[in-house]
């Protein structure tokens, strides 16, 4: 029987929230802290004392034990050390104690964790850093109750190395750009712009026990080797089907745990491809948001467990059906409610909606080479341009009704003015644009929908955070230099006039309504210019061009060195990542397919020469036993030349980005060729032989 639940009794419950605050600090203390927290004030340090102990006796009563600094680093999840609310014991007797330097500084072992080349320069020291825009939380799990504290990690010169710091620099950046802007259309009542993230998650489940009998799926999370199954998703009938009643528990419990720690998980669905799932939260402030995805993939994993399930967040677990990514929904709005990406209801907000909507098409345009790198895994080298997820060339869908009013504006009369005080815009009055009102295109890479954008390369497994910070960075970058301009403008509706009609016939080429998925749209796309890269280690360099680190120094969101470090760090971790699959994969097929083709085969010859013996008519068996057999040739080679390539690959020197490249052409391709064989030997070996869980069987078998 189900355990009933009420949303609003539990809903962040284990989060110190604003209500929270409230309740546990001095009113002064808390004025402070919100000013902090809502403008971006530096925090009084001597009130940090404060706010440790009331967040300690807030947590001690729940009855946690321990607190962490709870950090990103650029390994992609996160990281903590817990430490209990112990001072030095006074006659014996424990004391509990959190100290303000305790909340806002942590120190840390950078050299433990990735930082591309920053530790050769610099000490090993790092340090963690409170950051009190995101609320510290409760973590309940079957050993205890721990609060955390989202925090920012650098080394010890200050520089990144997190997925943290350049996110809330962007958000600055973005925000202190958009002000401008808004303050040139009249508005001013706005102290701060807010970006706003909703990232839906796709995962897969499937049995516990199935998945621990696949050496592929522990070492690396996807399958390396696997025939398909009879039955792929060609019937369309998972997407939206009734949800099984184990998967149903399995959202129960972790809709219960996000909703206390103030994750408002809303959607649920099946996905497209059987055993695929997921799950899409209300969207919130982009940093938080981060973290919430963050938290969102952590109990995933661990609430499958409870349920006899595995979660698997990799793009791609399973070759040929669909993998999972990882949309995420963007927009900006005022503090006091407006979003700047909804078309409005006046020409006069439509003016401004549109400088906004070209500032994106623009900032789009220019560094779509850079916003293509921050949808790089090696995981997502499997998805991105496979009929499935958009493809490796970014474009943008803005639907009929958008298209239309540009076309209007790009072939109407140059002059502007305001007539019975409503602003023209190139065109008469722009109509009312009500959300919804072009259809989806569920194709495109980055879709208006609406009232907000959604970029659908993300990884499945990655943080949010480098969609985001390279978002809110070109778009504040444009955005600057439309304030720039219509800042100095004799008449400024002329200039937003031409300003909008330019930048759109300069960057229209990156807008493609069609089918986002089709072989003609990437020859189109070829023709446009538009760069198409498809795999990983072409995407890296888009970081570290003069361009690009141009445009993040200009922004403050990150310098040279911290740009460096990050292509380093991509590198390394393509490299790791192949590197481990091939390892894998020679373990699999030496100790496990081949003895078992080899066993097989061994059963077969034996038939043949006991149905021979007979007097018989033993083709069949021949031409099986040959088949095996050539297979097993086959597959022994390729198994030879992956081991080769994988010694030569560990043996190499030379830069990261080359021996990048090594293991995309060599080692992969080497990986690609041994499948093939297997899987044939797989579709001809008895199942009773076969060493592990088919794909029929992972895939259906909840
Ligand atoms: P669909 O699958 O139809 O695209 P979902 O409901 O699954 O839509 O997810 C849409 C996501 O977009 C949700 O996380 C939602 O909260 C988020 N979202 C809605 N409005 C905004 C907005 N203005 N800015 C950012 N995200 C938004
Ligand atoms: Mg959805």
């Amino acid at each position: 029987m189900y355990e009933k639940v009420c949303i609003p009794d539990i809903f962040g419950i284990n989060v110190f929230n604003d209500a929270m605050m409230r309740e546990h600090l001095p009113k002064p203390v808390y004025q402070e802290l919100k000013k902090t927290i809502e403008r971006g004030e530096v925090l009084n340090s001597s009130l940090a004392d404060i706010i440790a102990n009331a967040m300690k006796d807030w947590a001690v009563e729940r009855g946690a034990t321990h607190y962490t600094h709870w950090f990103q680093p650029m390994t992609g999840i996160t990281a903590e050390k817990h430490d209990a609310f112990l001072a030095p014991p006074t006659g014996g007797k424990a004391i509990m104690e959190f100290s303000g330097k305790e909340l806002i500084k942590g120190e840390s072992d950078a050299s433990s964790f990735p930082s591309g080349g920053l530790r050769a320069t610099f000490e090993a020291r790092g340090y963690t850093a409170w950051d009190c825009t995101s609320p510290a939380f409760l973590r309940e799990d079957a050993a205890g109750i721990t609060l955390y504290i989202p925090t920012a990690f650098c080394s010890y010169t200050g520089e990144a190395l997190d997925k943290k710091t350049p996110l809330l620099r962007s958000m600055e950046a973005v925000s202190n750009q958009a002000m401008r802007i808004l303050r040139l259309f009249g508005n001013t009542t706005a102290k701060k712009i807010n970006v706003y993230s909703g990232a839906e998650q796709e995962y897969f489940l499937i049995d516990r026990e199935l998945y621990k009998k696949r050496k592929d799926l522990i070492f690396t999370g996807r399958t390396l080797f696997g025939a398909p199954p009879p039955k792929g998703q060609e019937l369309d009938d998972h997407y939206f089907g009734s949800i099984k009643e184990r998967i149903a528990c399995f959202m129960h419990e972790l809709n219960v745990e996000l909703w206390k720690l103030g994750v408002s998980a809303k959607t649920q669905h099946n996905e497209v491809a059987p055993a695929q799932h997921e799950l899409a939260p209300i969207f919130d402030d982009c940093n938080r948001a981060t973290d919430h995805n963050q938290l969102i993939m952590e109990a995933m994993k661990r609430i499958a467990s409870h349920h006899g399930l595995a979660c698997l967040l990799h793009e791609k677990p399973f070759q040929g059906v669909n993998g999972s990514g990882k949309h995420n929904n963007w927009s900006l709005g005022t503090d006091d409610g407006q979003n700047l990406l909804d078309p409005g209801k006046t020409p006069h907000e439509n003016a401004q909606f549109l400088v906004f909507l070209t500032a994106i098409i623009k900032g789009v345009d220019e560094y779509a080479d850079i916003l293509r790198a921050t949808a790089a895994t090696p995981g997502n080298d499997h998805r991105l341009g496979s009929q499935e997820a958009p493809p490796a060339v970014i474009s943008i869908f803005l639907g009929d009704q958008l298209v239309d009013i540009f076309d209007q504006i790009e072939h109407g009369e140059a002059t502007s003015s305001i007539q019975g005080g409503r602003m023209r815009v190139g065109v008469n009055t722009l109509p009312d644009l009500k959300r919804d009102a072009t259809d989806r295109n569920r194709t495109s890479p980055f879709a208006f929908t609406g009232n907000k954008f959604e970029f659908r390369m993300p990884p499945s497994s990655g943080s949010i955070s480098g969609p985001n910070f390279v978002l809110n960075t070109i778009v504040a970058d444009v955005l600057k230099e439309f304030a720039d301009e219509l800042e100095n403008a004799e008449d400024f509706n002329a200039a937003v006039h031409n300003l909008i009609r330019d930048t759109y016939i300069a960057h229209k080429r990156i807008i493609f309504d069609g089918n986002g998925y089709s072989k003609e749209w990437v020859e189109e796309a070829q023709r446009r210019g538009l760069p198409n890269i498809t795999n990983m280690v072409d995407a890296i360099p888009a970081l570290v061009t003069e361009k690009s680190v141009r445009l993040f120094e200009r922004h403050h969101v990150l310098n040279r060195l911290e740009l460096n470090s990050r292509a380093e760090i991509n590198y390394e971790a393509y490299t790791k990542q192949i590197n481990i699959e091939a390892k894998t994969m020679i373990d699999i097929a030496s100790k496990q397919i081949r003895p078992a083709a080899v066993k097989y085969a061994g059963e077969v010859a034996q038939s043949l020469v006991a149905i021979e013996s007979t007097g018989a008519d033993a083709s069949v068996e021949k031409e099986l036993l040959q088949e095996i057999n050539e297979n097993i040739k086959n597959f022994h080679e390729c198994l030879k030349n992956l081991e080769e390539v994988t010694e030569q690959a560990n043996l190499l020197q030379g830069s990261s980005y080359s021996r990048a490249v090594f293991y995309r052409d060599y080692v992969f391709e080497a990986m690609n060729a041994l499948r093939e064989p297997a899987d044939r030997l797989e579709m001809l070996v008895d199942e009773d032989i076969w060493p592990f869980p088919t794909y029929g069987e992972l895939l259906y078998n909840i």
